[in-house]
């Protein structure tokens, strides 16, 4: 049987060893209050494991835990050249089981075992390694001082550092917040989303076995409401990192007021505008990567490019060509290597995308194409990718963040019109800008408020380029060098010589 068939990744599914319990100081443990909850697959909607069902007992043992670890400057006072090492360890292991990993990636929230591989867990490795190999390269500053004093600034970490990521790329969104929170030397207590918590599980061990101290990384999955809010709450965790909706990011907010004023950075929602001029430089591959903006990972992805803006000169022919792409994007097996649509989540994403596609309808919204439950797999939940044209600003899908492949076809007529659309929503993510007026691109790209634009392509970048959003898209920065800032406090040492 080889990879590229669907029975070779159905085979090693059936007999996957899955872990569902949580990890405090270096061991698997049931949760304190020995309960647990369902983790249900989407594929086909197939109880795979019972998992931890962690709550503020769980949380003061991981945090005393890792308060513990970074006390005793066991990971957080080691060289950077050594973290440095064992981090290296830590990737060659997750490469090592990186099969297995990508398919309870797969199984546990739906997305295709081809984008498991290359996309999540090539993401991953990389992010791992380029903040290990950063972390022994970075230099303090020592201040321009009088001739008798010295001044020095310098980075420490944080201390104890809570994770709180996303379902829609799990390990992905888990490896951008261990990457530099490990390499500052921090202690991590990670919290996937109940929708996905296998692969975060699965990599505590595999951090132990590269020789990352007991304490320096747990693990607690869990509900949001529940064992999220107690970490955002609790009063000795230090900075909180955070993956997720733009109305949990600004809960978190409250919760860091409420209680230690921890540090919270977010990185949250998008509703991104992907605007197409007539001049752009090939209209066929922007309508392909246009259709690929929004139907990627079934359409969950922050960056999604949900708003096409369309100069009006183009409109019907480009939408035609986009409509043409989009049909390639077809809902399959996830298990299948040649699936490029896999399931939605769970069944609440499913009923609210479906919901969105109505409210488009209702709204006036014409739809060109898609909008239809299908059941590829029996007992799934896969949406046909959905394009509305004529659709208002205004309109609901036009303003929301829907998180499925339903993409809002807006026209414009120059660009000022353009750049009033693309900016009017509460989020500032990302922006495509397709021309080849080198100027106008320069423009554009200077007056669209997002945090990431991408100029004749869409989802430009790698780690050597930061990641985040403007406006209520979140207010930190992921990946490059200026992650570490949310990962280290700097300090001013001041002296009398
Ligand atoms: P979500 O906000 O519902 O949940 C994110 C995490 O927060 C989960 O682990 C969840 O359990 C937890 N949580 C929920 N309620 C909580 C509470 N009251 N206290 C503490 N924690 C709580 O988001 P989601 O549905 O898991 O993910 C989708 C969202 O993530 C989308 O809005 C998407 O745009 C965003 N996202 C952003 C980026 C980015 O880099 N900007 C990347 C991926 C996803």
């Amino acid at each position: 049987m080889s990879k590229q068939d669907l029975a070779y990744w159905q085979q090693r599914a059936e007999t996957l060893t899955i872990e569902g319990r949580a990890f405090i100081n270096g061991q698997y443990v049931d949760a304190v209050n020995k309960q647990t909850f369902d983790c249900i697959s989407p594929i086909d909607n197939r109880k795979l494991t019972d998992v931890a069902y962690c709550e503020q007992a769980d949380a003061d043992l991981a945090v005393t835990a890792a308060r513990q670890s970074f006390d005793s400057g066991v990971w957080s006072k080691a060289a950077p050249a050594k973290r440095k090492a064992v981090m290296l360890a830590f990737a060659d292991l997750i490469e090592l089981h990186k099969e297995e990993l990508a398919l309870l990636e797969t199984i546990d929230m739906g997305k295709p075992i081809a984008d498991s591989l290359a996309v999540d867990l090539g993401g991953t490795l990389r992010c791992i390694r380029w903040s290990a190999e950063a972390i022994d390269k970075i230099y303090d500053e020592v201040a321009p001082t009088p001739d008798n004093e010295l001044g020095m600034v310098t980075h420490e970490p944080c201390g104890v550092v809570a994770a709180i990521v996303p379902w829609n790329f799990p390990l992905q969104m888990a490896s951008w917040k261990l990457g530099p929170a490990l390499a500052a030397g921090n202690s991590v207590i990670l919290k996937p989303s109940e929708k996905s918590p296998l692969t975060a599980i699965k990599l505590a061990a595999l951090a132990k076995e590269a020789g990352i101290p007991d304490g320096v990384i747990n693990v607690l999955p869990g509900y949001g409401h529940v064992i999220g809010k107690a970490l955002a709450l609790h009063m000795d965790i230090d900075t909180l990192v955070f993956t997720g909706s733009t109305a949990i990011a600004k809960q978190l907010m409250i919760y860091a007021g409420e209680s230690n004023l921890k540090r919270v950075w977010s990185e949250a929602g998008g509703k991104s505008p992907n605007i197409v001029f007539a001049d752009a430089p090939n209209l066929d591959d922007a309508a392909q990567s246009a259709a690929g903006a929004f139907c990627f990972n079934q359409g969950e992805v922050c960056t999604a490019g949900t708003r096409l803006l369309i100069e009006e000169s183009i409109k019907d022919e480009f939408i035609a060509k986009v409509i043409n792409a989009v049909k390639t994007w077809v809902p399959g097996n996830p298990l299948d290597p040649k699936t490029n649509v896999g399931a939605i989540v769970d069944q609440t994403q499913y009923e609210r995308i479906l919901g969105y596609i109505s409210a488009g309808k209702e709204q006036g919204a014409t739809l060109s194409t898609g909008g239809e439950a299908v059941e590829p797999v029996k007992n799934g939940y896969y949406i046909s990718p959905t394009v509305f044209s004529d659709v208002d600003n205004k309109m609901d899908i036009a303003q929301e963040e829907i998180f499925g492949s339903v993409l809002s076809v807006l026209t414009f007529k120059d660009e000022a019109e353009a750049v009033a659309i693309a900016n009017d929503t509460p989020y500032g993510l990302a922006a495509g800008i397709w021309t080849s007026n080198f100027s106008r691109a320069h423009k554009m790209a200077k007056a669209v408020r997002a945090g990431s634009v991408w100029v004749n392509q869409w989802d430009g970048g790698d780690m050597t380029a930061p990641f985040g959003g403007f406006k209520q898209s979140g207010n930190g920065r992921d990946k490059s060098h200026h992650a570490f800032s949310k990962y280290t406090e700097i300090k001013a040492t001041w002296m009398k010589l």
